[in-house]
């Protein structure tokens, strides 16, 4: 397969933008190096890089795009926006039909504000349990990255998990120190915190479903049990669904853990693959913030009416029947098809996956918390990732993250991929 466009592209980034990526997750130095594939245009599950070689997507652009690039329902929404005004700065009634839209598909939205960006709408919510609580302490889980606000780049995963610096240079020392990681799916440690913190603790931030050291589940009652002791001590429990909401069902996952947490932000899926970001919650806790109350969030972008009309299209895709039981039964035919290749070539991995999201871990240990994560080969994944792209399979460059199946993937789509994961093995 020939690179040679995206590595000119790529050498002249370099010299324009810091590492020649505007985000650090772009770039290839966790797979062993080299120039990250330039692509040019999508459709549906497939992209094209500069240079011509069509992919089958897997990265999905790090969960947002699970309809597939260019879906015509969303360009219509988009094209509309772009003919009648992107921005206004003044209310609009999307931004109701849309607030409208989540509320009835996450029945703990009592009430929500629309920011541009997953990480704004973290950041929000934590200034917002601070604001309700009075308190400043908040505890987070290892390895779960919540964006790239001060307070939450403390043993984050994805990107800087990845780069190897779970402590971001320029933060503080004090803001650190309000932050307390306990590794998730162990009770015993988050007793621990609470036993010794619990009356200063505003919140517990909580990715419901892990997808940033891979796709981890909680294990029974794991969460179940962090809220009954977040209520207990009067602590918050923020559910950071940036990646889950709306990935997994018609909701987030919270519904399907049967959990009601104070704070939801979300993000990525809702903006149909326009910037956006998104935080609501309890009516009371809410109330904290401008104008009706203390707690101050604003932005010039935010609501604006592309991100609400691509959203807006956006689920109303995913609502259609049936959407959700073909990303699971393409992701159980992967999973099926990456296991028989391992087996076959005596390949040690283990398969995390929840319906239509999967990683797979070089390691013959279970994956439920950050450390098992790190100790899966990073090297060994490095190959596998570019013998994949070496065959036309794009995946995320990095052992942590997860493959997203969309709406518009075939079975064909997968026989192909698991025809590339045979021979990737093969060359392991
Ligand atoms: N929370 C989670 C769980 C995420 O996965 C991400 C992004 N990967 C964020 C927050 C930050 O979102 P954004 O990149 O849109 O700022």
């Amino acid at each position: 397969m020939n690179h040679s466009k995206s590595e000119l592209i790529h050498q002249e980034a370099l010299e324009h933008i810091v590492g020649g990526v505007n985000s650090p997750s772009r770039s290839y130095k966790a797979v062993g190096g080299g120039a990250p594939v330039v692509m040019a245009e999508g459709k549906g599950a497939y992209f094209w890089d500069v240079d011509g070689n069509r992919y089958i997507d897997y990265l999905a652009a790090y969960g947002p795009i699970i309809t597939g690039f260019g879906h015509p329902h969303i360009a219509k929404a988009i094209t509309r926006a772009a003919e009648t005004g992107v921005l206004f700065g003044t209310p609009t009634e999307h931004e109701v039909t849309f607030a409208k839209m989540l509320k009835e598909a996450i029945p703990s939205l009592d009430k929500v504000r629309f920011t541009n960006s997953g990480t704004e709408a973290v950041m929000t919510t934590v200034r917002v349990a601070r604001a309700y609580t009075g308190r400043t302490k908040i505890i987070k889980f290892a390895g779960c990255y919540h964006g790239h606000f001060d307070q939450v780049l403390v043993a984050a995963g994805s990107g800087p998990a990845t780069l190897g610096s779970p402590d971001s240079a320029g933060v503080p020392t004090n803001v650190a120190t309000e932050v307390i990681t306990v590794p998730f799916n162990n009770r015993e440690q988050f007793q621990l915190a609470m036993d010794k913190w619990g009356d200063q603790i505003a919140a517990i931030l909580i990715e419901p479903i892990v997808g940033n050291f891979g796709i981890v589940e909680p294990n029974q009652g794991f969460l179940q049990y962090v809220h009954e002791v977040a209520k207990e001590k009067g602590a918050l429990t923020i559910h950071d669904e940036v990646i889950t909401a709306f990935r997994f069902h018609y909701g987030a996952a919270q519904d399907l853990l049967g959990l009601t947490p104070d704070l939801t932000a979300m993000g990525k899926i809702i903006g149909g693959g326009l910037p956006i970001g998104a935080y609501g919650g309890r009516k009371e806790v809410m109330n904290t913030v401008a104008p009706l109350g203390p707690a101050y969030q604003a932005g010039t972008m935010a609501g604006n009416p592309a991100s609400m009309l691509a959203g807006i299209a956006c689920l109303e895709v995913l609502k259609q029947p049936g959407v959700y039981e073909k990303m699971d039964h393409l992701g159980a035919i992967l999973e099926k098809g990456i296991l028989e290749a391992a087996e076959k070539h005596g390949v040690t991995i283990t398969v995390n996956r929840l319906k239509g999201a999967l990683t797979i871990y070089f390691t013959d240990e279970k994956v439920e918390n950050y450390e098992q994560a790190e100790k899966s080969d990073g090297e060994k994944f490095g190959r596998f990732f570019k013998l994949m792209l070496s065959k036309g399979i794009n995946l995320a460059p990095s052992k942590y993250e997860a493959w997203f199946l969309t709406t518009e993937h075939t079975e064909e789509d997968v026989v192909e991929t698991i025809a590339a994961v045979d021979y990737a093995f093969s060359q392991l």
